[in-house]
């Protein structure tokens, strides 16, 4: 069978296959404790869920909306945007997606043209890489030598003509990390000097632990703002993964442009995904789950911060501020317990202990390992006393 160019060159992703692995072993009745999948183990709120039950019984989501989103949706997204950063968005600068993924990956369809490149920070999340490739991009990874953060010499030195996008996630995936404002104005006036343009995946901004403060590029500057087109949806801050709603804001060009060809790929994200968003950005009462489950994920972070520390080889000297990842360096974890590579590490420990890690190289970093700590605590705690117990017996 035939398969095309585009396609043969393309790893799946790793997190979705690390996570369909550790599924499987438990359909079998193996036990596991699942550290890869980046998503809260929460159940979407109940008054989001209830306005996706009245808009499925009132008929509403029985029909397509505009391809670009709900005009309602829009709205309350634009005014949640507003509320948390001072920026304003025009409908016509706001596309709604199945996803913050399509909304990435409908962006480089649309930015970027044979060999154009774009700037990727190392480590960074597994899709940036392949969603480019698959738009005929040229992925650069930037290594971000710092405590896992880019700085303008980083990407001034992987600079070239025909850079077109630089991507910065914050708070980060794996790390955690995130950028402050001084490093945002400096990347942001960079960017804005070379005509790149800013592509600021702001997925975790509601994830932020321990008093850290937070800013978004795109509030720094008007004209960084017109330089930048933010990513976010609701994901992560609303326990909404299986719903897929995401969204892009920015020029209205470049979402004019995303919404045409949404129209002919997705056409619109589900109706009643959309209607359970309405509610979700719109309805201030879900501020208080929404912060219930940030204080869950600070007191999993304060709890399990310690206990990677405490396991033989795995080093991770800096405490993440957000979203809900370790990225310890594993590299002597995987000598100590005769393995040749992390890789293999791993699989072992999954195979072994039962224990679901992320290989780092899915990052581009491969003497890492990613672990989410979106997982009940006891979970935690038992999976990391399992990994310490299979570190010191080998
Ligand atoms: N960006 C980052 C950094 C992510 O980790 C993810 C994974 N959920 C996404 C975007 C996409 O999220 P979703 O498609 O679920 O909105
Ligand atoms: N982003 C999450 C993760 O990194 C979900 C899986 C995915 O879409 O990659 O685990």
């Amino acid at each position: 069978m035939h398969l095309a160019q585009r396609i043969r060159s393309v790893a799946p992703s790793a997190t979705l296959a690390v996570s369909a692995a550790a599924k499987a072993m438990k359909a079998r009745g193996e036990t596991v404790f699942d550290l890869s999948i980046g998503q809260p183990d929460f159940t979407t709120p109940a008054v989001i869920n209830q306005a996706a039950v009245a808009a499925i019984e009132s008929g509403a989501a029985s029909f397509y909306t505009p391809a670009a989103g709900l005009p309602a949706l829009k709205a309350a997204i634009a005014a949640h945007i507003h509320a948390q950063t001072g920026v304003t968005y025009e409908p016509k600068q706001l596309v709604v997606t199945t996803g913050a993924k399509m909304a990435l990956y409908s962006l480089f369809q649309v930015l970027l043209d044979p060999g154009d490149e774009v700037l990727i920070p190392i480590p960074g999340w597994v899709s940036y890489v392949e969603q480019v490739r698959l738009a005929g991009g040229v992925p650069r990874p930037v290594q971000s030598l710092a405590h896992f953060k880019v700085t303008v010499d980083d990407l001034e030195a992987n600079r070239t003509a025909k850079t077109r996008a630089v991507i910065i996630n914050s708070p980060s995936n794996p790390t955690g990390v995130v950028y402050t404002k001084a490093e945002l104005t400096l990347i942001g006036n960079w960017a804005l000097r070379h005509d790149i343009l800013v592509v600021a995946d702001d997925i975790y901004r509601d994830l932020l632990f321990n008093g850290t403060t937070y800013h978004s590029i795109i509030e720094i500057d008007p004209q960084i703002t017109q330089n930048t087109v933010l990513i976010s949806g609701a994901s992560k801050s609303y326990a909404m993964t299986g719903w897929r709603i995401g969204y892009a804001a920015g020029p209205a060009k470049l979402i004019g442009a995303m919404s045409t060809l949404l129209g002919h790929a997705t056409g619109n994200p589900t109706a009643v995904a959309q209607y359970a968003a309405i509610e979700a950005f719109g309805n201030p009462a879900v501020d208080a789950t929404v912060e219930s489950m940030r204080q869950a994920f600070e007191d999993r972070l304060n709890t399990v911060y310690p206990l990677v520390q405490q396991v033989p080889g795995f080093e991770l000297p800096e405490k993440p501020q957000g979203a809900f990842y370790l990225f310890p360096n594993v590299r002597r974890a995987a000598v100590l317990t005769h393995h040749k590579t992390v890789d293999d590490f791993i699989a072992a420990l999954l195979a072994e202990t039962g224990v679901a890690m992320v290989p780092g190289r899915a990052f581009g970093m491969p003497d890492h390992a990613r672990l989410s700590y979106a997982a009940a605590k006891p979970v935690l705690v038992e999976a990391l006393g399992r990994i310490q117990a299979f570190v010191a017996q080998n």
